[in-house]
């Protein structure tokens, strides 16, 4: 029995690695970058061309990423953009079969947006509030989907919405190169390597990351920082200068969450987690080995700092490692991560203050749903939720009521059981609705279907046949 979190070498060997390096201009307007893209065709579909996501140019994120040349062995490739320029086709000289592998150079030029300086406002990508927010801010490569049969398979080309996550990857490797304005202090995805003096005023940082979805890189001239080990990760936080107690708060919140989720889910297993104050108001946003706290958690909503908090620490094993089309499903992490929240206090501060938060957070939400007749079946993309309301309501009140309703139905041991092997089973890999309904087959096939067609939908139709391995 394998019982090492960590992948085989063969699940590293099939990763995409990616060697970035990106430089930033003095006035964090342009970013300009290059990247050695390395990756397996693990479909079994031969590719003549190959498709990257420019995230940066999803309308939500508001930035404008132009590609300046690609080339595949040191030579020149077309390319081509698609989809509202939010991907980009590189032309193949050869075809990539199952199995063979591939390296594409990519240069890139971003500009990155610049935002009002507003408390309130929810900015995911670039520069407000003196933070600069860079996630995917470089061509990633997209998802490929195979298809019932050889050859029909499909690159992944969700473009979301303001509503709900829209970033897709496979579980990759990353060493990154970035060149900074020196008074940057930068929050990323991975471990630091180096830093050194790169010419006046400026600073160049390595990290290695993975395996990650993506790599994010946030930064801030206003960052204060403080630094605590839990189960051997060092936790850091970072808050702008004046938000010290709430920044502190998140630390201790953050190195709690990862104790009782390693205990619950599994080992985390990095060296590093960082949670840092970013533009998005009294929300937060997950990204691998970090995530951000809107900056009025740390003030005016700072009754709201422990929950968000909670919630957004779930999510490294919640979309970080166990992974899921956010556009189509978004339930599937969003529904676990806020469920883990009443894990969490049930832990902290005891089971009749973790039912209180159920009844108030989300049983009364639906119910309220319900009776004006907006209730929504859970199972449905982004897009289908008649606005934001409906959306979270369902989405994150249900999704949660339905974890709550299987840890009901099994019984505790039997549900943390589920819970460590769905998270060990998919460890890295990409999870849909009947790989879920799968894993919780596997502890009652009777209570498993009856709670997925009372929660998530009609069962899945089971003619497709398993492609075994
Ligand atoms: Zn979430």
């Amino acid at each position: 029995m394998q019982t090492s979190a960590w992948p085989s070498d063969e699940m590293l060997d099939l990763m995409p690695r990616y060697e970035i390096s990106i430089d930033l201009d003095n006035n964090l307007q342009v970013l300009t970058g290059t990247a050695h893209i390395h990756f397996t065709n693990t479909s079994p579909d031969p590719w003549t061309y190959v498709i990257f996501r420019l995230y940066p140019n999803l309308e939500q994120y508001g930035g404008l990423l132009s590609i300046q040349s690609a080339a595949i062995g040191g030579r020149a490739v077309p390319f081509s953009y698609e989809d509202q320029n939010t991907a980009v086709r590189v032309e193949l000289p050869v075809a990539l079969f199952s199995g063979k592998a591939t390296t594409v150079y990519l240069s890139w030029v971003l500009d990155i947006p610049q935002w009002e300086d507003n408390a309130l406002a929810y900015r995911l990508f670039g520069n407000s509030q003196e933070m600069l927010s860079l996630p995917l801010a470089y061509p990633s490569l997209a998802v490929y989907q195979p298809g019932l049969t050889t050859g029909t398979g499909q690159w992944w080309l969700e473009r979301g919405s303001v509503r709900g996550d829209a970033a897709f990857n496979q579980a990759s490797l990353f060493a990154v190169i970035a060149t900074l304005p020196s008074d940057q202090t930068p929050v990323t995805s991975g471990t630091l390597i180096t830093s050194t003096l790169a010419g006046p005023g400026f600073s160049r940082h390595g990290w290695v990351a993975g395996p990650v979805r993506e790599f994010l890189l946030h930064t801030s001239n206003r960052f204060q920082s403080a630094t605590t080990t839990a189960y051997d990760t060092r936790i850091t936080s970072y808050w702008l200068a004046g938000d010290e107690a709430g920044g502190r708060a998140a630390l201790q919140y953050t190195a709690a969450a990862l104790r009782i989720y390693s205990d619950l889910f599994g080992p985390y297993g990095y060296a590093d987690l960082r949670v840092a104050a970013g533009p998005l108001g009294v929300r937060g946003m997950e990204y691998p080995q970090a995530f951000l706290l809107g900056v009025q958690l740390y003030g005016e909503y700072r009754a709201d700092l422990e929950i968000r908090t909670v919630h957004e620490a779930a999510h490294q094993w919640w979309y970080q490692t166990v992974h899921n089309d956010p556009v189509n499903f978004p339930w599937m992490d969003e529904g676990i991560s806020e469920y883990a929240s009443k894990l969490y206090y049930e832990a902290i501060r005891g089971r009749s203050y973790a039912e209180s938060l159920q009844a108030r957070r989300w049983q009364a939400v639906i119910d309220l749903l319900t009776a004006g007749g907006a209730d929504a079946p859970l199972n449905q993309p982004v897009a289908l939720y008649a606005d934001g309301a409906q959306y979270e309501s369902v989405v994150y009140g249900k999704g949660a009521l339905f974890y709550d309703a299987v840890n009901q139905a099994l019984g505790e041991r039997q549900f943390e059981a589920f819970l460590k092997s769905y998270q060990k089973n998919y460890r890295f890999q990409i999870v849909t609705p009947t790989d879920l309904l799968t894993e919780l087959r596997a502890y009652d096939p009777k209570v498993a279907d009856s709670l997925y067609e009372k929660w998530i939908g009609p069962l899945p139709d089971e003619e497709k046949p398993e492609i075994g391995d």
